[in-house]
């Protein structure tokens, strides 16, 4: 249980002279919960702990590579193995073609991949490639869906259907936001509008198969096989960011999960075992245009290292290996973290909405169904969320410090930490029960 943060305050007053925010990325500073984020130290299997020797259940499992939990895990072993013979090579190696070579055999839509080190990089070039392909320069993605920070995925929708798209932040050229629509996530109508406002102008559609990024958001039946038919009608290719999804919901990701094959995938998160990795690749006339072997220019100082292929390919050789336990284990202690929340919140007369896919989920503290980026923004108020999310905390779990996330099982946690994870939930509903 959390006690005292003295040294954790301390030192988060320090990295605020120090660095914007305080962080290396925004949420971990907890503007939207409130509060001081604590400074780890360290880390094991299901648990965190902090400088102050608060040990914390972690449910954000670092926003999604950790599958596997923090370790002792297969990446580990491996990364220690691989560091005797070099940090960095910055020329191919051994692994790194095998590397490919299992996920192309996980993933059989990736005929060829391209590594790079990160979500953001992935997608960004994935998307240099689609214009490229297509000679065409706009693109659709989906109000609430995240890519990463590269310019043309820093867009939310203007006013209005099929309306061109508004820089998210600040520093996006307009003429570079301009060429995104975002659409409502859920609404293939907003799709086929779209592509009769832009006849042959729309290269590609991006699109988290599985929407994590607003909370955890399942396509509804129908709407990725639509988005699949309305790519090949307008000759327009399909994106699966499956950096999230990839490896979590399914071994073959969440693209296996519903049977649709994108033309091209971006991958980051659970394919570095932990370690800065991500991927693009697909089908393999379109990979083949990427530099050397074609003209759209991609490269990487560090991409496809040595210590992060081999973390990864450890990581998805278990995977592989023992994928009839882990997937339904997953499922299981996923599914009775679900019933713990619906099951508190019930007993204690609160509105509560469950979001979830295998080992994603999300809380939504409002009764109604959540489709997309507009249901849940109204589902519940950041209020809500940040006084659950600091209820749990000082009882020692953590969950994310945003209401648009996901929580993230990992095969660490037991049914014993899932068990006191519920114990809590049902104190902390009855606190907040007796608030109002
Ligand atoms: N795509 C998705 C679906 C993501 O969830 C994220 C990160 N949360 C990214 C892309 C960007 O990845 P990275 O943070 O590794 O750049």
């Amino acid at each position: 249980m959390a006690n005292h943060h003295r040294r954790s305050q301390l030192l988060f007053e320090k990295a605020l002279h120090l660095m914007p925010g305080g962080v290396s990325s925004p949420v971990r500073a907890f503007r939207a919960v409130g509060g001081t984020p604590f400074v780890v130290s360290a880390a094991a299997g299901a648990h965190l702990t902090d400088v102050d020797a608060n040990t914390y259940l972690d449910f954000v499992g670092s926003w999604g590579p950790l599958l596997l939990g923090h370790g002792p895990t297969p990446a580990q072993m491996a990364i220690q193995e691989a560091l005797y013979r070099g940090n960095t090579y910055g020329c191919l190696c051994e692994q790194e073609i095998y590397f490919a070579e299992l996920i192309s055999s996980l993933m059989p839509s990736i005929e060829q991949v391209r590594f790079v080190n990160s979500g953001t990089e992935a997608t960004m070039s994935a998307i240099r490639l689609a214009r490229a392909a297509t000679h065409r320069d706009r693109l659709i993605k989906f109000d609430g869906c995240y890519h990463g920070h590269a310019d043309s995925l820093l867009v939310k929708a203007g006013s209005g259907l099929a309306t061109l798209g508004l820089a998210s932040s600040a520093g996006v050229p307009e003429a570079v936001a301009q060429h995104t629509l975002s659409l409502p996530y859920n609404d293939l109508h907003a799709v086929h509008q779209a592509f009769q406002r832009f006849p042959d102008q729309i290269a590609a559609i991006i699109v988290e198969p599985i929407a994590g990024n607003m909370g955890c958001v399942p396509p509804a039946p129908g709407f990725l096989q639509g988005l699949r038919d309305a790519c090949d009608q307008h000759q327009a290719l399909l994106i699966f960011d499956e950096v999230m999804t990839g490896f979590r919901v399914a071994l073959g990701g969440a693209q296996a999960l519903y049977q649709i094959q994108p033309d091209l995938t971006t991958l980051a998160k659970i394919i570095g075992g932990g370690l800065p990795m991500g991927a693009y690749g697909g089908r393999r006339d379109l990979m083949q245009r990427v530099a050397p072997a074609g003209p759209v220019y991609q490269a990487g100082t560090l991409a496809g290292n040595p210590l992060a292929v081999a973390a990864g390919l450890a990581t998805l050789q278990h995977l592989q290996a023992n994928a009839d336990t882990i997937y339904p284990t997953l499922e299981q202690r996923s599914a009775r973290l679900e019933q713990a929340l619906l099951h508190a919140a019930q007993r204690h007369g609160q509105p509560l909405t469950v979001n979830r896919v295998g080992a994603m989920l999300t809380p939504f503290f409002g009764p109604n169904p959540v489709t997309d980026l507009h249901s849940a923004t109204l589902n519940g108020t950041d209020q809500d969320y940040a006084d659950f999310f600091t209820r749990m905390l000082h009882r020692g779990f953590f969950f994310a410090p945003s209401r648009f996330e996901c929580a993230f099982i990992s095969t660490a946690h037991t049914e014993g930490h899932i068990q006191e994870t519920a114990n809590a939930l049902d104190q902390v509903f009855a606190e907040r029960a007796a608030l109002t």
